[in-house]
């Protein structure tokens, strides 16, 4: 399931082709993956003609944003992809939901083989009321370690979870948040309220390594993810510990646990994490 790091390299190719583009045509084939209310008789009739000015993250979500401060806002979801159609594998795309057509020949394609993405649109007002509903971005200067150690001991919930939650910290899954609990030597069931400030500034600083890296290495593709050229991520092979049970724990070579935690998988070592 794409992640920050997945939604940000997307972005990233994204931001030099769209802005300064038109939405010449809106063509929708899959109407289940438009937000409620949004209908495609909406999303046609207030996108054609308009303008993209920016392309930007927030969270696990891409954001266009329109001229006269509106946003297209696009949720991955667990299959969601967003491909030029301009690049060689846009043509490998079989699920295409949504087709963004633009003034220069080009289109944006919204694919989603399992349609659990949704795309939003917005005017300012309602977009700035969905932007105040999610918490610090980790990459960005507020996620100090002591903000983020202020906000952990408001609750209780263990830290895995915790994490996953985008009202605290924004854009963390399940594979990001295991990787940098590792790599902080915390048990993900413990408490977020039992961290001290040195824990939460090792989990701040290996937050935003992971992060960083998987940015470089465009993101993870374990199955589906996907670039906006159609290219899998390279950062799977660097993960330590997720999908790794069994496998000798890189640090002291004892095998990596899996569990489940609320229903999702924890990968950990048990000797390394506490
Ligand atoms: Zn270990």
């Amino acid at each position: 399931m794409p992640e920050l790091p997945e939604a940000e390299t997307i972005v990233r190719g994204l931001a030099d082709r769209l802005p300064g583009r038109t939405i010449v045509r809106v063509v929708v084939t899959h109407a289940d993956v438009l937000a409620p209310p949004l209908t495609a008789a909406t999303l046609r009739k207030r996108l054609r003609g308009i303008a993209i000015e920016t392309v930007e993250r927030r969270a696990k979500k891409v954001v266009l944003a329109t001229k006269g401060g509106g946003r297209i806002v696009v949720n991955l979801g667990m299959t969601g992809r967003l491909v030029l159609s301009g690049s060689p594998r846009a043509r490998e795309l079989s699920h295409v939901a949504v087709r963004f057509q633009l003034d220069d020949g080009q289109a944006l394609l919204f694919d989603d083989v399992r349609r659990f993405g949704r795309i939003e649109l917005h005017d300012a007002g309602s977009w700035n009321e969905r932007d105040a509903a999610l918490g610090t971005e980790p990459l960005s200067d507020a996620f100090t370690a002591a903000h983020l150690h202020e906000l952990a001991q408001r609750s209780r919930t263990p830290i895995r979870n915790w994490l996953l939650d985008q009202r605290r910290v924004a854009g963390i899954g399940n594979i990001y948040a295991n990787e940098a609990l590792f790599r902080a030597g915390i048990d993900p069931a413990r408490p977020a309220s039992s961290l001290t400030i040195a824990e939460s500034a090792g989990l701040r600083d290996a937050l935003r390594d992971v992060l960083a890296e998987a940015i470089v290495a465009r993101g993870t593709t374990l199955s589906d993810y996907r670039d906006e050229q159609g290219e899998a991520g390279r950062f799977a092979s660097r993960l330590q510990v997720y999908g790794r049970a069994g496998q000798p724990c890189i640090v002291c070579e004892h095998p990596i646990e899996r569990a489940v935690l609320t229903n999702r998988s924890i990968f950990f070592c048990g000797s390394c994490q506490r």
